[in-house]
């Protein structure tokens, strides 16, 4: 084996346990793959020292016969996780000198399980956008076509995994921003059910969207980190106490008889592979049908109201007197003014601007009280189409990625980028995109399935 990089994360587990490698020369691999491919951008923050050291611990445990789950495997951290010690930034400049004194639970547990931490990766700016040009550190490039943008909010996630500067890494989806950035590059993706992951120390975006999850090389990679990421905290009262099944045992690779629902408004465009997979998934035996979600359109809008309503009360946090970048003024006032003035990129301020006004006496009644209807709509939909069908299959993105320079015109705002991505974050329900695009949706709690069948799915090349 010369590149120790070139193996999926179920495959380097194999190889540590059968000690053809350490994990200190499986972390050395990707640390000298981050170097070689720093133009990529795909981290804000490399962390080697802390990676080798957590390495030799791994190796140490693992001589000792006490390995973990993920034991010895270097993974990729969004930087909207807390990472306790390490700087933690949501890619913005009010975070740029933000060294969390705690640990995001979800982390903690792969840390629990034998992972390192190679660094934290890139992301539009507290994860709004879907192209990462909003992040206060630059762009991150696609792997596949340096021009173009790896998708986004995770796009650094994507890329790195895409790059294989990491064996996976942790991403969070609010609107889409796990499933566009996998099938920008090309890799797989998953965000589990809402209350699978605790969200707490995953800095806040938008809450009743927020949710953390997981990109890797395959489902199965996948499958094995959300595994351990799950499960009831006490820290966040969200998080369900569901027990959380081993997934990655459950990947059969039987879908014989599934029945398998497209829905209409998903098939407005549709990329080239659509139609082998389709007739794929047949052979395998699962019985596919249409299924209408008529308030498909309008997800787009409730998504915006909502999530722009939630961040502008989640940022108002960011004010420079606690923690964060400062920028003093003659006055308190002027002081907040200042540091969030020059704190925030433009985006970020927009958005907080249309949420304050959303969530004010008027806007609430005109704009957010009606969003909140429409979601309960959307989530009708899919209760009924679930009635029918045991999981939604479509493409993820309809779109190739756009270029670097049509997403500073805009691109990363063109109605095809989340609109088969964000009706199903209102909702909650698990959902995530196979290694070539095409994306599953699952009944609430019911995460096996989907990540089950998109198991299969990624067999379609
Ligand atoms: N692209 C969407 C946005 O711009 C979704 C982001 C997300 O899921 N964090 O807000």
């Amino acid at each position: 084996m010369t590149d120790l990089t070139e193996l999926t994360l179920t495959d380097a587990l194999k190889g540590l346990k059968e000690k053809k490698f350490s994990s200190v020369e499986l972390t050395k691999a990707y640390l000298g793959k981050m170097e070689e491919l720093r133009r990529l951008n795909a981290y804000i923050t490399e962390t080697p020292e802390k990676a080798l050291q957590m390495a030799e611990e791994s190796d140490n445990r693992r001589a000792k016969g006490e390995a973990g789950k993920l034991e010895g495997i270097p993974l990729g951290i969004k930087d909207m996780f807390c990472t306790k010690g390490t700087k933690t930034t949501a890619a913005s400049r009010i975070l740029s000198n933000f060294i969390p004194p705690f640990e995001a639970t979800t982390t903690q547990r792969l840390w629990d399980a034998g992972a390192v931490l190679l660094g934290k990766t890139n992301t539009d700016e507290f994860a709004m956008g879907s192209s990462t040009i909003t992040s206060y550190y630059g762009v991150t490039h696609n792997p596949h076509d340096e021009n173009k943008v790896p998708g986004g909010s995770s796009g650094g996630s994507a890329a790195a995994v895409a790059a294989h500067m990491c064996a996976g890494a942790t991403g969070t989806e609010t609107g889409g921003s796990i499933r566009h950035p996998a099938s920008f590059c090309k890799v797989s993706g998953f965000k589990p059910t809402y209350g699978r992951c605790s969200r707490y120390g995953v800095i806040a975006y938008a809450s009743s969207l927020d949710e953390p999850g997981v990109l890797a090389r395959s489902v199965e990679d996948c499958a094995r980190m959300i595994e351990v990421m799950a499960g009831h905290d006490p820290k966040d009262s969200t998080s369900s106490h569901r027990e959380v099944p081993e997934f990655h045992k459950m990947l059969d690779k039987n879908i014989k008889g599934m029945k398998i629902g497209i829905p209409k408004e998903y098939q407005e465009l549709l990329p080239a592979n659509w139609e082998k997979a389709v007739q794929f998934l047949k052979d395998e035996g699962a019985v596919l049908m249409d299924v209408d979600m008529p308030h498909t359109e309008e997800a787009g809008m409730v998504y915006y109201v909502i999530s722009q309503g939630e961040a502008t009360t989640n940022l108002a946090r960011y004010d420079g007197a606690r923690y964060g970048v400062r920028e003093n003024g003659e006055t308190l006032d002027e002081m907040y003014m200042n540091t969030r003035m020059k704190g925030f990129g433009q985006e970020v301020r927009n958005r907080m601007i249309l949420g304050t006004f959303f969530t004010s006496a008027k806007g609430y009644h005109d704009y957010f009280v009606p969003a909140q209807k429409m979601r309960s709509l959307i989530k009708q939909d899919f209760d009924k189409a679930f009635e029918k069908v045991d999981v939604l299959f479509s493409p993820a993105v309809p779109i190739e990625p756009f270029t670097i320079e049509e997403a500073k015109h805009g691109a990363a705002k063109g109605r095809f980028n989340d609109n088969y991505l964000m009706p199903s974050c209102l909702t909650g329900v698990p959902a995530g995109c196979a290694n070539n695009g095409l994306q599953v949706i699952g009944r609430m709690w019911d995460d096996a399935t989907v990540l089950k069948v998109l198991d299969v799915v990624e067999m379609c090349k």
